[in-house]
């Protein structure tokens, strides 16, 4: 059966001091649960994440990485350089990286494939802005993502895929979807995968909702069938938010 999965996103937050401190702060308050625990810290400081977290049980991913093997991409990160020093998670997708550095469902398809060939696990991102609610178009906006970077994989490839539902207008805005608007994406998303993979990958990819989950509302949108946990940035921060969200399970 698929996972409950907490993951902090730390985006360009907390340099080294500050990283070390959050994440020994986590191991040492860190519950005894079957949830997993996911941090994504900077680049820099993804080697000191790994060689702190060594045996605790919670696991690192990187935020981005190319789809080159290696090569001239002045400034960029490759996924063979992220499981050398024992990276296997990568969040792709998210938002920003659409928003600020142009990446499409076209690329994030290859960005997919490279993380797959180097047995990374993805955790997609996707999600519809607030013009295409208004507009009743984000059921189909959110389909159109998954068809253009994911639907083309196969059905073994989904053991290394989570999915993130992160409605860009819920993003740092305090703005939450409501439980009910998750768990009717999610079971839409869910019915999605059933229809073009068949019931058990459906039922067994984890999906996270994304978007201004913090400890007073975490519980009640976990609480909803088709959410299987949260993609959490603002509130991943602070050990206690953070964990008062995990305990939302
Ligand atoms: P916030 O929790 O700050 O809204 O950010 C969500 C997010 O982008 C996680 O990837």
């Amino acid at each position: 059966m698929r996972k409950n999965i907490v993951a902090g996103n730390w985006k360009m937050h907390k340099n080294q001091k500050e990283t070390i401190a959050l994440l020994e702060e986590i191991i040492a308050k860190k519950p005894q649960t079957s949830t997993e625990i996911v941090v994504a810290p900077t680049f820099v400081n993804l080697a000191k994440a790994v060689e702190i977290t060594n045996g605790t049980g919670i696991t690192v991913a990187a935020q981005n990485m190319h789809q080159a093997e290696g090569g001239a991409f002045t400034g960029e990160i490759a996924a063979g350089m992220l499981t050398d020093i024992g990276i296997k998670n990568v969040i792709l997708g998210h938002s920003e990286r659409r928003a600020y550095f142009h990446e499409t469902d076209a690329l994030l398809a290859n960005k997919v494939d490279t993380a797959l060939k180097h047995e990374m696990r993805t955790i997609f991102c996707f999600g519809e802005e607030l013009k295409n609610r208004q507009n009743n178009t984000h059921f189909n906006i959110v389909e159109f993502q998954l068809r253009d970077a994911l639907f083309h994989l196969k059905k073994e490839d989904w053991q290394y895929i989570v999915l993130a539902y992160e409605p860009v207008w819920a993003i740092g805005t305090g703005e939450t979807a409501s439980p009910e608007q998750a768990q009717e994406m999610h079971q839409f998303i869910r019915e999605l995968i059933a229809k073009v993979y068949g019931n058990a990958v459906a039922e067994n990819v984890s999906i996270l909702y994304g978007g201004s989950v913090k400890s007073d509302n975490a519980k009640e949108i976990f609480s909803k069938p088709d959410v299987d946990g949260g993609l959490i940035g603002g509130a991943a921060l602070k050990a206690d938010d953070f964990l008062a969200i995990v305990n939302g399970f």
